[in-house]
């Protein structure tokens, strides 16, 4: 059995090296159209930062690993340019000497991944604008902001003379993971940076006032937010340096470019063969004969941005919400990433997604400093299985205190949904508080920082003794800085035959809602 394989990085390798292991007799030829194969595309952004310095460490495996470990043919700088499904042939193009050879194939697998968009908009070639891909784009973006030192007056090296050199400017276009991860490492080399995204937040897997707070965080990180505004153009100012304008009319000046508005899958070879979109590995399990499936995705991913970690996994609320759901509820909670007496303990974001009617969880979004891994990958676990907040709140997850706590914050979000749905805590969100008696039990000191119009406030130590001062006719609505307090007292309202429901994430959630970005 003869086995072309098209692409040659995460799918196109995986796949040809899980066929070897299946097949030992399969003749198989990896066509790969850039220079290298099985490179860590995950990596560009960092090395471009410098975090990884070493443009060899991207290369996960050679050509030569190929050959020699798994006995596979690969041709680099090699192209497919034509199917031929009827006659089971591709034609290949070598780029280097132009030749173009048939080969025949029992089985084909296309990978050809997915390019980067890069709309047809005014000076979109100009020099300096980049798309990161492939290692000879980190190479070329690497090469470009050094160069621009190398070009200067050479006065900043020449220790004589004290000589300010300006901060070289950048401009992302796009919020996503891939334009998070340039700003991050384009700040990391020294660069005033400022990001373009045309919808009103970042990180679109997230709801929006989840990404509030990666917003200001960036902000506080020197980062320069343009939501809301798409780019309408590029220009070349008299100086050289480029101008990105900005659909609002905004020029922004910049000597360095990032294109990271998403990618467009490659899809001009599949259209010749029929579809063939299997996952590399999945792939070579079917064509070596075993029954092998695609579960599909839900959606699981985390992004570094400065020293924090942005996660999600399953459905968000404005997804639901698109769907027509409404059979769903929503917590926030801000658990501590390990034991609060442990240094080093920074509290987590978390919004958590169930089914009102059997407490399924369906998805959840996790920010911080620390823990966000541990408790992302618990939740994608639990949405994979199927588990309820109930599951939750019994799993066994591991434990000291430099790691966790010992009701772990993914034990603690299912006890805080359970609360919600067997009716120990009604809950209500800062949305739907109209109406409603606000009660503050947080201490007076906190409200001189922050505090609700309106809100009567009596500090939950206080609670029981003056329980006179408040409505039995009206629903109360009970605030603290978390959530945490305003469930005690909940519970202590709730048994002293008041109606009372706590608004999910206090005041902490209520800032993210407030927006205020820029
Ligand atoms: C900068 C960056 C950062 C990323 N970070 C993460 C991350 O942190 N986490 C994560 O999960 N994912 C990340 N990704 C996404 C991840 O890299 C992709 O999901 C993955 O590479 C997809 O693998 P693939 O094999 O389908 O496609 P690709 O990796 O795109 O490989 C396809 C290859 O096929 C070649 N090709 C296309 N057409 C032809 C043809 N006709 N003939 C021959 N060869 C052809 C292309 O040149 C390309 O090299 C990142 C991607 C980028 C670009």
């Amino acid at each position: 059995m003869k086995v072309i394989i098209v692409g040659g990085v995460a799918g196109g390798a995986s796949c040809a090296a899980r066929l070897r292991r299946l097949d030992e007799k399969a003749e198989i030829l990896m066509v790969e159209r850039g220079p290298y194969v099985s490179y860590a595309n995950c990596g560009l952004p960092y090395h471009v930062g410098g975090a990884i310095e070493k443009e060899s460490s991207l290369l996960v495996a050679t050509e030569q690993t190929f050959r020699e470990q798994f006995a596979i043919d690969v041709r680099t700088r090699c192209e497919v340019v034509g199917i031929s499904s009827k006659q089971k042939t591709v034609e290949i193009k070598n780029h280097v000497t132009g030749e173009v050879t048939t080969e025949k194939y029992d089985k084909l697998v296309l990978s050809p991944g997915a390019a980067p968009i890069r709309p047809p908009l005014p000076g979109i070639d100009l020099p300096g604008i980049f798309s990161v891909r492939t290692v000879p784009d980190a190479r070329n973006i690497r090469e470009w902001l050094d160069r621009d030192v190398a070009d200067g007056s050479g006065m900043h090296a020449y220790t004589g003379m004290q000589t300010v050199t300006p901060a070289k400017r950048a401009v992302v276009v796009g919020g996503g993971f891939i334009g998070l991860e340039m700003v991050e490492n384009l700040v990391h080399r020294g660069l005033e940076v400022t990001l373009v995204e045309r919808l009103n937040q970042v990180m679109p897997p997230l709801d929006p006032e989840m990404a509030r707070l990666v917003e200001r965080y960036m902000v506080r990180h020197g980062v320069r937010l343009e939501l809301d505004d798409g780019v309408a153009g590029f220009q070349q100012s008299a100086d050289g340096a480029l101008e990105v304008l900005t659909a609002s009319g905004k020029r922004l000046p910049a000597d360095i470019v990032i294109l990271a508005i998403g990618v467009r899958p490659e899809t001009a070879l599949a259209k010749m063969a029929g579809p063939a979109n299997r996952q590399g590995r999945i792939a070579a399990e079917v064509i070596a004969g075993r029954d092998s499936r695609f579960r599909g995705t839900q959606g699981t991913s985390i992004c570094q941005i400065f020293e924090a970690a942005i996660a999600s996994t399953g459905a968000s609320e404005k997804l639901l919400t698109q769907l027509g759901e409404t059979d769903f509820e929503k917590i926030y909670l801000y658990p501590n990433s390990h034991a609060g007496y442990y240094p080093g303990a920074k509290y987590i974001a978390m919004k958590v997604i169930f089914r009102k009617s059997d407490g399924r969880l369906l998805g959840a979004q996790v920010l911080g400093e620390d823990g966000v891994p541990k408790r992302i990958d618990s939740f994608a676990m639990a949405i994979q299985a199927s588990f309820t907040i109930y599951d939750l709140e019994e799993s066994e997850l591991s434990y000291a205190p430099p790691f966790g706590s010992a009701k772990d914050p993914v034990n603690f979000a299912g006890m805080v949904a359970a609360d919600v749905l067997r009716g120990d805590m009604p809950l209500t969100h800062w949305n739907s508080v109209d109406g409603g008696f606000l009660l503050d039990v947080r201490n007076p000191p906190e409200l001189a920082v922050e505090s609700v119009p309106g809100a009567v406030n009596i500090p939950l130590p206080q609670l029981r003794a003056r329980l006179g001062e408040l409505p039995r006719d009206r629903e109360i609505l009970v605030i603290c800085r978390s959530g945490q307090r305003a469930y005690y007292a909940t519970r202590i309202l709730l048994q002293n035959g008041f109606k009372a429901r706590n608004i999910s994430g206090g005041m902490l959630t209520r800032s993210h809602l407030a927006g205020a970005t820029k």
